[in-house]
């Protein structure tokens, strides 16, 4: 039996106790089996930690304990309790931010500079969330002099939430903080490749005595047992999922069964348009944080360039450019990298197979293209022309730093492009014409628009898909309906 704790040296040469149990009732405990399986580091293939892997038994575990922390006070918690825990753990993410900004890195592969955003990010959410604590209510609804009417909102019950590998804390941050605030419990579980940082929270959570025992319950394993188990607990009453359209179409089904209330968060095939009046520089830049932030790992990824003609060879040959001699791929601790490594061999194979893919179905390597000559899972930043709008590259989620590069002439035409996708997560906008702007904003069909930027979040902007990408928003007012139902009360008088 291997400890539910264990010192991790971080690059840095700082050592830090990292939890490696399932976090239940505000414990670390060992699950029934006591199977353990192994986290690796995705920069150097070396082996970080062994987690204990949670089966039905304890999921079923996690639940009952979700279940007592729901019916014992949390789904009436008053809001003003609920404000000063999540404020705490906000506090708890900032003061450790280093910490965990590097616990990231290590885990997942992504640069520490794209870490520390998710980290200050994600004490943003969890800070904004608290907010919310004393503002959520019913409204009065005038139906004359004979009845009184109103709605109460109130909270799901215990909710199972299934989150990726490609931002581990965020991921963990956009589920608990909003099914915290509307009075749920919750039962989370992590992505075999990156349980660390989540773990890690829950140990701050727990030592600062933030919250009752059994409001959060932290549980690690794979998808097939322990993610299934939560989709068929009969007592979770919602499951919100983030990662593949494949994965989230197999939990709607099996949460049919026993009507669970789903929301889904799913993949994409993002265009970014650049149009012939755009600022050169800020459409670079856009089209550079769109594809190589996050090492591509990202679901709104703007991975299909669209380039209007008078400016494409110019803009094609700088953008190449930029991404062979200007993007640093490597050590995600080297403070200058950009692209850190992909996070797993599957990963890395999946996009290896769509770069092939990409030279056999006829379109031109323009950047990268190949692994980096070293340990860990490097992919050069890579960028594909003379691509037909059929291809599968131009068409599938490769979920890595490979984009496609498009030449249209007309607003229409690239509008037309644009949506020909069955996605709808996100799209990007480079003009400086602001009536375009508008025109084509409202004419793209996907959940987010940015316009002279891209994969810019911030805490109060909602964030969720249209079509496959999805349904149910995260961050804003918007995502705490994905947490609350509506209760009416008419009473005659
Ligand atoms: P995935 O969708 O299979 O896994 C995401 C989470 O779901 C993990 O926690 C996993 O354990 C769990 N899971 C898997 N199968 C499940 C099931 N049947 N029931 C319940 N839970 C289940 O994603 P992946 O295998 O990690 O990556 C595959 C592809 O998904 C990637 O190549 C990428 O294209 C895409 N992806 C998208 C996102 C996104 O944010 N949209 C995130 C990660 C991965």
């Amino acid at each position: 039996t291997l400890p539910l704790s264990i010192p991790v040296t971080l690059p840095n040469g700082t050592t830090y106790d990292q939890p490696t149990g399932l976090f239940i009732n505000n414990e670390f405990v060992y699950p029934k089996q006591r199977k353990t399986f192994e986290v690796i580091s995705p920069a150097t293939e070396e082996e970080i930690a062994h987690v204990y892997e949670a089966r039905e038994e304890d999921v079923d575990s996690a639940v009952q304990a979700a279940k007592k922390a729901f019916e014992g006070g949390w789904s009436d918690a008053d809001p003003l309790v609920k404000t000063r825990a999540l404020t705490k753990i906000a506090d708890l993410i900032e003061e450790h931010a280093e910490t965990l900004a590097h616990i990231e890195s290590l885990d997942n592969g992504k640069s520490l500079q794209n870490a520390r955003g998710d980290v200050a990010l994600s004490a943003n959410v969890f800070r904004s969330s608290a907010g919310w604590a004393d503002k959520i209510g019913g409204k009065v609804i005038e139906t004359g002099n004979t009845h009184f009417s109103y709605t109460r909102r109130e909270p799901l019950g215990v909710c199972g939430q299934i989150i990726p590998w490609n931002f581990p804390l965020l991921m963990f941050t956009w589920k608990v903080a909003p099914a915290l605030v509307t009075n749920n419990t919750v039962v989370l579980k992590t992505s075999e490749t990156t349980p660390l940082s989540a773990l890690y929270v829950c140990k701050l959570i727990q030592e600062n005595n933030v919250l009752p025992p059994g409001v959060i319950n932290v549980i690690n394993g794979f998808g097939k047992i322990t993610g299934n188990a939560i989709t068929e607990h009969p007592t979770i009453k919602k499951v919100a999922f983030t990662g593949s359209t494949a994965t989230g179409k197999a939990i709607m089904a099996k949460c049919a069964a026993t009507l669970k209330k789903v929301t889904l968060e799913l993949g994409g095939k993002s265009p970014n348009i650049i149009f012939d009046d755009a600022n050169l520089e800020t459409a670079l830049q856009s089209a550079v944080a769109g594809i190589y932030y996050n090492s591509g790992e990202v679901c709104c990824a703007g991975s299909r360039l669209y380039v209007q003609e008078g400016i494409y060879d110019e803009f094609v040959a700088k953008f190449a450019d930029y991404a062979q001699n200007k993007v640093k791929v490597g050590n995600p601790f080297e403070e200058d990298t950009l692209q850190g490594a992909q996070n797993s061999l599957n990963q890395l194979d999946k996009i290896l197979h769509y770069i092939k893919l990409g030279q056999d179905e006829g379109a031109t390597l323009l950047a990268g293209g190949e692994r980096l000559p070293q340990k860990g899972f490097f992919i050069k930043p890579t960028i594909f022309g003379d691509v037909k709008e059929d291809m599968k590259i131009v068409k599938e989620e490769i979920f890595g730093p490979v984009i496609t590069v498009s030449k249209f002439k007309t607003v229409d035409e690239v509008v037309r492009l644009a949506n020909d996708s069955e996605y709808g997560l996100a799209a990007g906008i480079q003009s400086e014409d602001v009536n375009k702007c508008v025109d084509v904003a409202r004419r793209l069909k996907a959940g987010t628009i940015w316009v002279n930027t891209y994969n810019d979040f911030h805490h109060m902007v909602p964030f969720g898909g249209f079509g496959a990408s999805g349904m149910g928003r995260e961050m804003g007012e918007d995502v705490l309906n994905n947490y609350l139902q509506t209760k009416a009360v008419r009473t005659a008088i």
